[in-house]
């Protein structure tokens, strides 16, 4: 950016004369001056669709599906797998959308898994209790 010699106003370089008065007579301004855009340091390169940076597979993620799978076998022996199940595949999900990572299927299907398990032994939990009523 050059600015006017005349009467201030900047203008870029490209230009060959000042746009508002005319003049010639210009004053080369600093390459990092303050009429630069300033960085934001916030935010994030630009990363294209479907391009992921990060090729990784979460691994909250394969774990919140490996533990839901799991949950899903031992449902009736051990219950409280499938809600560390949810919770894995929670973070997995929460993790992958800030890093750009691999493994959001998994994570969505641990969620879901997760999810079925849970209510079913708790459904399965509530028939043993009825019965025990009897
Ligand atoms: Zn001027």
């Amino acid at each position: 950016m050059v600015q006017c010699y005349e009467c201030g106003t900047v203008y870029p370089e490209t230009m060959r004369c000042c746009p508002n008065c005319g003049s010639e007579a210009k004053i080369q301004l600093a390459p990092n001056s303050e009429f630069e855009e300033p960085k934001n340091p916030y935010v994030q390169p630009y990363r294209p669709y479907g391009m992921p940076m990060n090729n990784r597979m979460n691994g909250y993620a394969v774990a919140g599906f490996v533990l839901s799978c799991v949950a899903l076998v031992l449902m009736c022996v051990f219950p409280p797998l499938s809600i560390l199940g949810i919770v894995f595949s929670t973070l997995g999900l929460s993790q992958i959308k800030k890093s750009f990572q691999r493994g959001k299927g998994l994570a969505v299907a641990g969620l879901t898994i997760g999810m079925i398990t849970t209510v079913f032994s708790i459904f399965l939990y509530a028939m043993v209790f009825i019965e025990s009523l009897w």
